[in-house]
């Protein structure tokens, strides 16, 4: 058996009833690792087998029986003191809400947990014709009714399969209303906190009629070397401690302790992006959030980090007690975007993402751009019934949870996405969106590398796949310029390939503020066995993200979806550290073309060659 692995990947056909396993192969494994790479490599034999039997990807529905929907989990996935291994990366061939490749990466357990059932890997195909959950459960795996689950939200769906099975080990990932209502803002929950949160895969889960999948198992993960993994995981749990960031800054404040920095930067953007900086965003800082707000801390399994909160909002409107986070990117989209300025409604809206299953990032800011839309008068006062749309009105992201999950009144409209929504009325400028995915929380124009990030991630603009603020604003591994435009192409590149690693591995993100990719070449030898060196982790990741790119030109994209919103192109930066600046892409991406290797977008195939990537 492959170290690292329990060894099998199981596939469901929901159509036929159909359930299979088959092993995980070596081979592959060692040119993509396992959870992001393993599924990449998956998805492009669905594109070939389609394509023989004359299938055009592009044609494919994202909510229909064509599309796959893969949960992964990777070498370093649920080994004890592998740093920040709870976590699993979901991804379908198709995404609802841009048609591009769907990807998400979630904490919790849930990851861990499914490993410990026996399997590596989900693979479903095809639809349900009754809603129904898997369980899998010491090895065995099992399609159940899921009629009495349908219609409840994430929280309950959880907590009734959890009664039903119990034991340690055991936990839930499933979808809430937005999900069966194929909202393209749908998440897929897990554990009732964590979630693989964009671009709709909750919609896709949705459309299988597949509600929830339970896990539960107490199978060992086997790793190769186990004395020389314990010296180089100590090494790395001591090098996470000590460092600002990850023993210090993330434990202290959470994802939050970014609110003022990157308002200082001035790249927090404000009121749909018409600046970047937020006059009170004291008010809605780690530092506020922890006085005022915070219950308790919580860590994902296996993580030291902890970066986790739970809040309470004790009394007003909007009160709520206990609720999981909330997060940096959810504080910026459901508050500075929207212009609001108070912690109850952001804590409050994101319990009830959390509840009814809805990306935050998405529906934050899908509402700034219809509020703009709507102070530039470019709504017909007709189609808000009464509804008063306007930043600054904290009821409004409280309501608009709920009727974007049930497609209620306006929420029809804001349940398209923004760049839906800002077409049907006029004005697609306004949506700050790339390929169709909401952008997260900071303004390129005052942190440069994240534009080219944004404009060349492959699941739209995303913030994981090419994380430069490290180096650009807190100075990790190197203090670079955020307002220059110099060298960013090597970043994001370099970026963009460790973070496939990273999603890959399955561990999480914030591990590497403190580790680099010698860290994690040395870590996945001593799992698997491979002796791999920092190279040859960082060519897989650049294997990954090219493979996943040449899915994405069979999906249909090119050089001319890699691009940003025309307010970050056109529009200069009113104030702040960045005043007057605007994006200077073309440069950016003429460069890292030359770097990829890509013509126009697309793997040219001596790059391919290159890499070893068989078509
Ligand atoms: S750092 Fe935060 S998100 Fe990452 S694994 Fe730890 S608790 Fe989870």
């Amino acid at each position: 058996m492959t170290r690292g692995f329990v060894g099998k990947i199981l596939k469901v056909d929901l159509t036929t009833k159909n359930i299979t396993t088959e092993p995980i192969e070596e081979e592959v494994a060692k040119k993509y690792l396992g959870g992001k790479g393993y599924a990449v490599y998956l998805l492009y034999q669905y594109i070939k087998q389609y394509e023989l039997k004359g299938i055009s990807p592009q044609n494919i529905d994202p909510l229909g029986k064509e599309n796959v929907l893969i949960f992964a989990t990777g070498p370093g996935t649920g080994v004890p003191r592998f740093p920040s291994s709870g976590r699993h990366h979901v991804m379908a061939l198709k995404a609802p809400l841009t048609g591009s490749i769907g990807s998400g990466n979630a904490g919790g357990e849930w990851g861990a947990f499914l490993k410990f059932s026996g399997f590596d890997g989900i693979v479903i195909e095809g639809v349900s014709d009754a809603p129904v959950y898997l369980a899998l459960i010491d090895g065995k795996a099992e399609i159940r009714d899921a009629g009495e689950l349908w219609g409840k939200n994430t929280m309950d769906t959880t907590r009734a399969l959890m009664n039903s099975v119990g034991g340690k080990n055991t936990s839930v990932a499933c979808i809430g209303p937005a999900g069966e209502n194929l909202i393209p803002m749908a998440v897929i929950m897990n554990d009732e906190y964590r979630a693989a949160g964009r671009a709709g895969l909750g919609a896709v889960m949705g459309s299988k009629r597949l509600k929830a999948i339970i896990v539960s198992g107490d199978q060992k993960v086997p790793v190769a070397k186990s004395e020389e993994f314990r010296k180089v995981a100590d090494r790395c749990l001591d090098a996470i401690k000590n460092n600002s960031v990850t023993g210090e800054g993330l434990p202290t404040y959470g994802t939050a302790v970014l609110v003022n920095v990157i308002n200082t930067a001035g790249a927090f953007p404000y009121k749909n992006w018409q600046t970047g900086i937020m006059p009170d965003a004291e008010d809605i800082s780690g530092e506020t959030l922890t006085k005022e707000y915070l219950v308790r801390k919580r860590a994902c399994w296996g993580c030291t980090i902890g970066c986790g909160r739970i809040s309470s909002v004790k009394s007003g409107p909007f009160q709520i007690l206990n609720a999981e986070g909330p997060e940096y990117e959810t504080i910026w989209s459901l508050g500075s975007a929207c212009g609001i300025n108070g912690f109850a409604a952001i804590v409050k809206a994101h319990h009830l993402c959390n509840e009814l299953g809805l990306d935050p990032i998405s529906l934050g800011s899908t509402i700034a751009a219809a509020m703009e839309l709507n102070e530039k008068g470019y709504i017909p006062e007709e189609h808000l019934q009464g509804w008063v749309l306007e930043f600054g009105n904290a009821a409004v992201i409280v309501e608009a949870a709920w009727r974007t999950a049930y497609k209620i009144g306006f929420g029809k409209h804001l349940a398209l996405g923004s760049r839906k929504l800002c077409s049907l009325y006029g004005h697609p400028d306004f949506s700050m969106a790339v390929k169709g995915l909401e952008m997260p929380a900071y303004d390129p124009r005052g942190i440069k590398g994240m534009g080219l990030g944004y404009a060349t991630s492959n699941r739209g603009g995303c913030h994981l796949t090419g994380y430069t603020v490290a180096p650009e604003i807190v100075g990790i591994p190197e203090k670079i310029d955020p307002l220059t435009t110099e060298d960013k192409a090597r970043w994001v590149k370099l970026f963009q390939d460790f973070a496939s690693v990273i999603n890959s591995t399955v561990n999480c993100q914030f591990a590497s503020f403190a580790l680099g990719a010698k860290d994690y070449a040395e870590l996945l030898s001593a799992v698997t066995g491979w002796d791999l060196s920092e190279g040859e982790v960082l060519k897989i990741g650049e294997r990954i993200y090219n493979l996943e790119r040449v899915i994405m030109s069979r999906l249909g994209f090119d050089g001319k979806d890699d691009t940003l919103p025309p307010r970050l192109l056109r529009e200069p930066m009113p104030e702040g550290p960045a005043k007057w600046h605007i994006v200077d892409l073309e440069k950016m991406k003429r460069e890292y073309y030359t770097l990829r290797g890509w013509a126009n977008g697309v793997p040219t195939p001596e790059k391919l060659e290159e890499l070893e990537i068989e078509l």
